[in-house]
């Protein structure tokens, strides 16, 4: 079981105060995005999940244990950037595999887990090639099997289409949405872009300026509106 739960947390950065206070839970296999402006803490919020990012005050707990000073490795959490930060003299299949190798796992388990991200990812025929010889589509597959293959329970997004151009970032919500009922694992999913929000989302939490304005699954954000803000940040539901 990995839900996910924060209470009261924030963060300071020296003396200025970035999340203010902020309470919500993840239930086991929910597909949660944080949405909000630029600026507003989604980062910040989703980095001290991961243990990126020191908690000034609060509690934060992944299945039921109390994470809030355990470090990024052993929260059973991995993350996925906007930025691929592949290697590049590295084959698709040895980025897979890199963080494995790092931590010692046997060559068999590697190969295996590599395998099967790739099926799950159709990386299967590009296995050989280095991150130059891809799209950007499929290099964001590539770094999105490196957390694959750490069998996380929890998944961490972080704006991970930006850099896509429209048409497929469309195709990628798709493939991350179908990747999400295959492995059954919590994601939570950092987003400013409302459709992608509307469509991906089991549970939005609606940010501005470190407090959250609005949780609740896009339908009742769209019909029950806390306020303007979230009336005028949300879009249509899916
Ligand atoms: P978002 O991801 O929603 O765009 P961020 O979490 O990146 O927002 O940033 C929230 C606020 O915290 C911004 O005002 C940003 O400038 C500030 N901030 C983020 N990281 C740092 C840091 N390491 N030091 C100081 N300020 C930071
Ligand atoms: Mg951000």
């Amino acid at each position: 079981m990995a839900d996910v739960t924060l209470r009261n947390v924030t963060k300071q950065f020296g003396s200025v105060s970035v999340i203010k206070g902020v309470d919500f839970s993840i239930a086991d296999g929910e597909f949660c995005v944080f949405v909000g402006p630029s600026g507003c803490g989604k980062s910040t919020l989703l980095r001290m999940v991961a243990g990126l990012e020191e908690i000034s005050s609060g509690e934060l707990k992944i299945g039921g244990k109390d994470m809030t000073h355990v470090g990024p490795s052993d929260r059973g959490v991995a993350m996925v950037f906007q930025s691929y930060a592949l290697y590049p003299h590295m084959t698709v299949a040895d980025n897979i595999g890199f963080g494995l190798r790092m931590t010692g796992h046997d060559k068999a388990e590697i190969e295996k887990r590599m395998q099967r991200a790739a099926k799950m990812l159709q990386l299967e025929p590009l296995l050989a090639r280095k991150p130059s010889q891809l799209s950007g589509g499929q290099r964001q597959r590539v770094a999105i099997g490196r957390a694959i293959v750490r069998n996380p329970e929890v998944f961490l997004f972080d704006e991970p289409l930006s850099n896509l151009d429209a048409a497929l970032r469309v195709q990628m919500r798709t493939e991350i949405s179908t990747l999400h009922q295959d492995l059954k694992a919590t994601m939570i999913y950092v987003t400013h872009d409302q459709v992608e929000a509307m469509t991906m989302a089991d549970k939005i939490v609606v940010l501005s300026a470190g407090s959250i304005e609005q949780i609740g699954s896009p339908l009742e954000l769209y019909h029950r509106p806390n306020n303007l803000f979230v009336a005028g940040f949300i879009g249509s539901p899916k």
